[in-house]
């Protein structure tokens, strides 16, 4: 067990050189270095930081507007606001006249909140003033609803002692201050904390989803107590812990397993939420075992649920005992639930495993959840799925339409994916303890920050990642300027090179970890960061010995043939079945130990706006495989992987692998052929 100022200099653990860089008078020396996060110390001069007695956090986020996405993520934004998530009130029952976070009369749940919290954030990402006045109409209605004891929202919601939808509604009104900076917002959280701290304890989350997410409502205070450091709400923060569901123990167990049904600790949105509640609360207890148990428990998760490409884990509504194959799906609100989690995760501990395992799922689940025109979504998306039909025909918990695409029926995922790529792209750039920037997560766009002794500085980062393997840095500053650029190294790191304004750095840099650069920065300064990702073939031992293909940070599918077929909705917003063409029944033949000998990357191409779409996909791998003639369906569902290595007499074919964020049918996880 240690304590947290032991884990703090334990994680500090500095590799420092000086070299010259450069051969001009002015641009001497850099420093370089790999940390393995940012300092916990100093405080950021520029942006709002964690507050006296908070911990420190290495890593913090940037007002948002700060940051401009460009190319294909760009891409992604432009098609959520002419989508479903831009659109959602011509669709959506519960964004009408009759909602109760308008009347304040009848039902008014989490529904609005969810869609608003993104929705208000793709507006201020975007900086698209329609949305952003939309918005504000809906969030007007929150701050009309406070009452004078500091309640908001709909009073059934109250009645009922449920805090949970005023959890989400916090997110949106956090976000509008930080693109805003409204004091108003300030003010009404104020007084609602107040409200929520007069509740004795029995009021204070008594029971249902409110008390598995009670870190997000610790996440909001702690937001609030670093803008006005009011007491009274560290006060509430340690009860709301304390109230909240134990997410320091282990979220498996014998008894959970044998009412895996009953438990809300088995639902998957419930895990992806709430596994980061002692990492949230870490930062006022200090106490290093908190966040220990964050790790603990994404581990236990992932190694009996999570066997499979794309960083989910399967939850086709709770975890099941049994149901480990990759056939199991996860559901939309999960994907952008566990997202979240880790961008919060990476702000508080630094870690840069945390910007993986986000964009793992950003670059690889999330795409396929919805069709390519951003226009409709499932409720699951697995890594081996091969029909997205509306017959039910599939071994998931709930019974009924979950795999086809339809812009109406999914309730809370067509709602609650509108934040996934908008928080995403708040979180591509952040300052640090030290007055630098962190690269943290990779995608093209642009920064505008204040640095060092508070110059603004503009840095572009230029690349087609995760389809290219090259980032191009450039930097846009008035005047030299003396700051750290801290350059996140992913953990699937398997060679390459940096260089600085063409010349080499002679550094080596560790997986999972920062190389920091602390120099005077100049004008036209270009930083370039170039990965040589090889293919990577991973094997599942437990789950019959498959096999996933891997390149870098995007994992690879068995491409399929797609029909798309409607089957119900309007011709605007139609309802979709996406049905097979093509054989899926492949095992791999390959060498794990040799995988270059048999797949080969065979075309590359630069992203388009959209690139997750088979026919677009912006990098092609070829790779030899034989049918499996006994692998065959279970009802509409893909049969559960054989045990490998599988014997077959079909002759040796060519196959496309194509990036699973690009393959709504897929096979991810594929059986070993016998040699
Ligand atoms: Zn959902």
């Amino acid at each position: 067990m240690k304590n947290g100022s032991e884990v703090l200099f334990i994680i500090v653990v500095f590799a420092v050189a000086s070299l010259a860089v450069g051969s001009g008078t002015d641009e001497k020396i850099a420093t370089i270095g790999i940390v393995k996060t940012p300092p916990f110390a100093g405080g950021n001069r520029h942006y709002v930081s964690n507050r006296p007695p908070l911990l420190e956090s290495p890593l913090v986020k940037l007002p948002i507007g700060s940051i401009e996405p460009k190319g294909w993520l760009l891409g992604q934004l432009r098609l959520m606001r002419n989508g479903f998530t831009g659109r959602l009130a011509e669709i959506s029952r519960f964004l009408r006249d009759d909602s109760g976070w308008i009347t304040l009369k009848g039902k008014g749940w989490e529904e609005m909140p969810y869609w608003l919290k993104g929705y208000g954030d793709l507006g201020y990402v975007l900086k698209d003033q329609d949305i952003i006045s939309k918005a504000k109409k809906w969030l007007e209605l929150a701050f009309k609803s406070q009452q004078s004891d500091g309640y908001f929202g709909p009073p059934e919601n109250r009645a009922n002692h449920d805090l949970w939808p005023n959890m989400v509604m916090l997110f949106a009104l956090r976000s509008y201050h930080e693109a805003t900076g409204d004091p108003r917002v300030l003010q009404f959280m104020t007084r609602y904390f107040r409200y929520e701290n007069d509740l004795s304890d029995e009021e204070l989350l008594p029971d249902s989803w409110q008390k598995l997410r009670g870190g997000d409502n610790l996440e909001v205070v702690y937001w609030l107590y670093n803008r006005t450091g009011e007491a009274f709400l560290l006060r509430l923060s340690q009860r709301l812990h304390e109230r909240t569901s134990d997410w320091t123990s282990s979220v498996l167990s014998d008894e959970r397993d044998k009412n895996w049904e009953e438990s809300s600790f088995y639902h998957g949105v419930n895990i992806t939420m709430g596994f980061r509640e002692p990492g949230i609360y870490y930062q006022q207890a200090k106490d290093g075992t908190l966040i220990d148990a964050v790790e603990a428990n994404y581990t236990r998760i992932m190694e009996a649920y999570g066997r499979q490409p794309g960083g989910m884990f399967g939850a086709d509504e709770n975890i099941r005992p049994g149901y480990g194959d990759p056939r199991q799906g996860a559901e939309t609100c999960s994907m952008v639930e566990f997202m979240a989690s880790f961008e919060s995760l990476l702000r508080i501990a630094g870690d840069a495993r945390y910007a993986d395992r986000c964009e793992e799922i950003a670059f690889n689940s999330l795409p396929a959840s919805m069709t390519p025109d951003l226009k409709g979504l499932h409720y699951l998306t697995a890594p081996n799925l091969i029909s997205c039909d509306s017959t039910g025909e599939h071994d998931f918990q709930n019974g009924g339409t979950l795999v086809s695409y339809d812009p109406w029926s999914y309730r809370c995922c067509q709602h609650n994916v509108a934040f996934g790529w908008p928080y995403f792209a708040e979180h591509l750039w952040m300052a640090t303890s030290d007055d630098g920037l962190a690269a943290a997560l990779f995608a093209p766009s642009a920064v505008t920050a204040r640095v060092g002794n508070g110059a603004e500085v503009r840095i572009s980062e230029e690349t087609a990642y995760p389809f290219g393997d090259v980032i191009d840095f450039r930097m846009e500053t008035a005047e030299s300027v003396e700051f750290p650029f801290y350059l996140r190294i992913p953990s699937w790191w398997d060679g390459g090179s940096i260089s600085l304004n063409g010349e080499a750095l002679d550094e080596d840099p560790r997986p999972g970890e920062y190389l920091v650069i602390r120099r005077k920065w100049k004008e036209g300064d270009k930083l370039r960061l170039e990965f040589r990702p090889q293919i990577v073939v991973q094997t599942w031992p437990t789950i019959g010995n498959s096999v996933s293909v891997r390149r870098g940070p995007l994992w690879y599918s068995l491409k399929i043939g797609e029909r798309w077929r409607r089957y119900g909705g309007t011709d605007e917003w139609p309802a979709l079945e996406l049905l097979p063409t093509t054989a899926w029944n492949y095992g791999l033949v390959v060498d794990p130990l040799d995988p270059a000998a048999t797949i080969r990357v065979e075309s590359r191409k630069e992203p388009v706006d959209q690139p997750f779409e088979p026919e677009e996909s912006p990098i092609v791998l070829r790779a030899r495989a034989r049918k499996v003639p006994s692998w065959t369906a279970d009802g509409r569902m893909v049969g559960k992987l054989p045990q490998g290595p599988v014997a077959t007499d079909a002759g040796v074919e060519e196959i496309t692998l194509i990036p699973m964020g690009c393959a709504r049918l897929r096979i991810s996880s594929f059986p070993l052929v016998k040699k």
